[in-house]
């Protein structure tokens, strides 16, 4: 087994993550590093990597065979292209592009070229999601019929490139991504319809948040929020099935997952004070009405997104991450952008 020989354009944040912590040394090997900051290219140095001079002196080396693209999102297109036409096989960080013109252009170019090109939908292996990906699939709540998936941080957007329009800023085009892959890999009905609008709570030029509201053709509905000025939390799941709920605060799992046990046999609700009245409808279910749990992690049961390319680069494998399930998330934060009269 011969690990695939990377160079990682762009060793920012994201970038320099993927050698420190995601890059298997059995599937990858990271050979070399290109960055226009000369603080990336010095902390490269400092890894041991080799620093090339220009895109150029990448595409050209015989030795790479694949690149990982981690730059801002404006400039994917132009170095997807330039790589898959040199002959390398490329990983590209999300959002694919800046819209589906753009990523129409890679797609034609890798199909012409026949190299691999996959991005990077990491969340689709994320713990919280697996759970609910789990309760969706087992119907351990029943059949779900709302789906609210929410981050909220009150730190801003971070202030660089993804405050500014033209590098494809906004936290549609950041989070949105992955939180939209997310469910539309796991639903698999097509978007009857969707209503959205964006924040700028914060006075940037991009959205610093966005709530966008899909109901499924199978008639579940789903709420997508991301919020950066929220001092306080909402849950980062809460989910409804006809049998049982389901809460996810956060990463670390915290939670507790509902089931509604013997439903014919239990006795009703007795009337409680709520504020200065009462209410039936509103009061907690007897105790024999439910069964309250922990959230407890599911264990993916499909490979990792390295394992995965390296099989499909070596071994003509299938990818996870298809291209059209890639195109149909973008076409949908298009469609967005036109919603909310960003874009014509
Ligand atoms: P960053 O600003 O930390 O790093 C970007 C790096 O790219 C910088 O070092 C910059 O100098 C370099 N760069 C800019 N233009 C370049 C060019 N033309 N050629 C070579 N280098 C160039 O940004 P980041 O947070 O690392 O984000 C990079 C990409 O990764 C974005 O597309 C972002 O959406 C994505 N990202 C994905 C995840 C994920 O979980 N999948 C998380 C964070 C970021």
């Amino acid at each position: 087994m011969t690990a695939i020989n990377f160079v990682i354009i762009g060793y920012g944040g994201m970038g320099s993550y993927h050698k420190k912590e995601l890059m298997p040394e059995n599937y990858i090997n990271v050979i070399g590093v290109y960055d226009i900051s000369q603080t990336a290219q010095d902390k490269a140095r400092e890894t041991g990597l080799k620093v090339y001079d220009s895109l150029d002196l990448v595409l050209s080396d015989d030795d790479v065979e694949a690149v990982l693209i981690a730059t801002p999102n404006d400039s994917h297109k132009a170095i997807a292209i330039a790589a898959l036409r040199a002959g390398k096989q490329v990983i590209c960080e999300k959002p694919v592009a800046m819209n589906v013109l753009e990523l129409d252009e890679i797609l034609a170019v890798a199909k012409a070229t026949g190299n691999v090109f996959m991005v990077h939908q990491n969340r689709r292996w994320d713990p919280d999601f697996l759970v609910i990906r789990d309760l969706y699939q087992t119907g351990k709540i029943g059949e779900l019929f709302q789906i609210e998936s929410r981050v909220h941080g009150a730190n801003g957007i971070p202030g660089d490139w993804r405050e500014q329009a033209k590098h494809g800023g906004g936290m549609l085009l950041d989070w949105g991504v992955h939180l939209i892959d997310q469910l539309l890999w796991l639903i698999d009905s097509p978007v009857k319809h969707m209503a959205a609008d964006f924040s700028y709570i914060l006075g940037n030029e991009v959205d610093d948040g966005f709530i966008l509201y899909l109901t499924f053709e199978n008639g579940i509905k789903a709420i997508i929020e991301v919020g950066t000025s929220n001092y306080s939390k909402l849950p980062r799941w809460y989910v409804k099935g006809l049998d049982g709920a389901a809460k996810i605060e956060d990463w670390d799992l915290s939670g507790e997952i509902v089931v509604a046990t013997n439903k014919e046999g239990v006795v009703a609700p007795t009337p409680i004070k709520a504020g200065v009245g009462l209410t039936k409808t509103m009061a907690p279910p007897s105790e024999e009405a439910t069964v309250t749990s922990d959230v407890t992690p599911v264990l993916p049961d499909f490979v990792s997104f390295y394992q995965n390319f390296y099989e499909v680069v070596r071994e003509d494998a299938q990818p996870i991450i298809k291209h059209e399930e890639v195109r149909k998330v973008l076409q949908l934060i298009d469609d967005v952008f036109v919603l909310v009269g960003e874009r014509k």
